[in-house]
């Protein structure tokens, strides 16, 4: 991958690009480009509001809220990262009309005089019908790199689109970072070429529920926006004892999206030890009253047999992650 080196037609500060790229930004005053240069401005994104000082708060406040029975003392934050993920949001208006028949067998009775016959019967029945549909799908607008919880920030989006506005940079800025830009790999033309698939292949697949078989189904998009959006994420990486752990914060608005805690050896300790309390619990049960009732060893075997589970789980896991 060459990486090719241009100078922002607006501030003039030199902006690397990837041959890839088919969105790209300006790291110092965040406009959009398309691939051939041209300014692109159907560009939103959710506002941040965090700077670094509020991101050290709020990772120290998901590691006291989580450190019960942990013994989580004297981490350390290694690197703090703001990032801007791209999304598309594409609109849709969609109807699918499909022609098919339905294949069943019924039984049907005749009577005639005093006798009654009853026969089995293959029907098919035509079916024939639409489906309309207004929808709203985010995409992330790379190919394949997975970022730690990026598809909750898919929901995010999805959930808050209110707060979407118009990008401008002032609404970016902290006071002590800079925000990377993840490179943007798809277009808006590959944004709804993807959407179109997608809603196709559903639409077929409903067709498909309803009938024995589909004859022909015809799809017609009317594609009704296309956006282009940043969302801003902290990404968190802290020390403890050696190892490190993940926490990404939600720029918009302070909420841990997803975060990493360590298990350490006091919680192995703790929850290998309730485990063989368990266990010895629920021979003492059966002990003394599992001869009363049939129901008893059923109980609490069930019982025991289900935080068994959750406390084994929690003993040999390397780490717990919180969403
Ligand atoms: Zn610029």
């Amino acid at each position: 991958m060459s990486v090719v080196q241009l100078k922002c037609k607006i501030c003039g500060a030199p902006i690397d690009i990837n041959p890839e790229d088919a969105i790209y930004n300006c790291n110092s005053c965040g406009q959009a480009f398309t691939a051939d240069g041209k300014t692109f401005e159907n560009h939103y994104f959710f506002p941040n509001s965090l700077n670094k000082d509020k991101v050290h708060e709020i990772v120290g406040r998901f590691i006291k809220k989580n450190s019960f029975l942990r013994g989580i003392k004297n981490y350390s934050i290694k690197s703090i990262k703001p990032m801007l993920l791209p999304f598309w949001i594409v609109r849709t208006r969609s109807n699918t009309h499909f022609l098919g028949y339905l294949k069943y067998s019924e039984t049907r009775t005749r009577t005639s005089g005093k006798s009654t016959t009853s026969e089995s019967v293959t029907v098919y029945r035509p079916i024939e019908e639409d489906i309309n549909e207004d929808r709203t799908d985010v995409i992330l607008a790379r190919r394949a790199t997975v970022i730690f919880g990026y598809k909750k920030v898919k929901k995010l989006i999805e959930r808050n689109i209110e707060n979407m506005v118009h990008f401008d940079i002032n609404l970016l800025k902290d006071k002590e970072h800079e925000f990377q830009y993840l490179s943007t790999e798809f277009s808006d033309i590959d944004a709804n070429q993807l959407i179109k698939t997608k809603i196709f292949d559903e639409h077929r697949r409903k067709a498909e529920k309803k009938c024995t078989k589909v004859f022909d189904c015809y799809t017609q998009i009317t594609f009704l926006g296309t956006f282009f959006t940043h969302f801003p994420v902290w990404l968190v990486e802290y020390d403890f004892k050696g190892e490190t752990y993940r926490v990404v914060i939600n720029g918009n608005n302070g909420e841990i999206i997803k975060g990493e805690i360590p298990v350490t050896k006091l919680f192995r300790i703790i929850n290998f030890s309730l485990s063989i309390l368990m266990i010895a619990f629920g021979i003492l049960i059966n002990f003394f009253y599992g001869k009363n009732t049939k129901l008893i060893p059923w109980l609490s075997g069930g019982l025991v047999a289900v935080l068994l589970f959750f406390t084994i789980n929690n003993t040999f896991k390397p780490l717990s992650v919180i969403e």
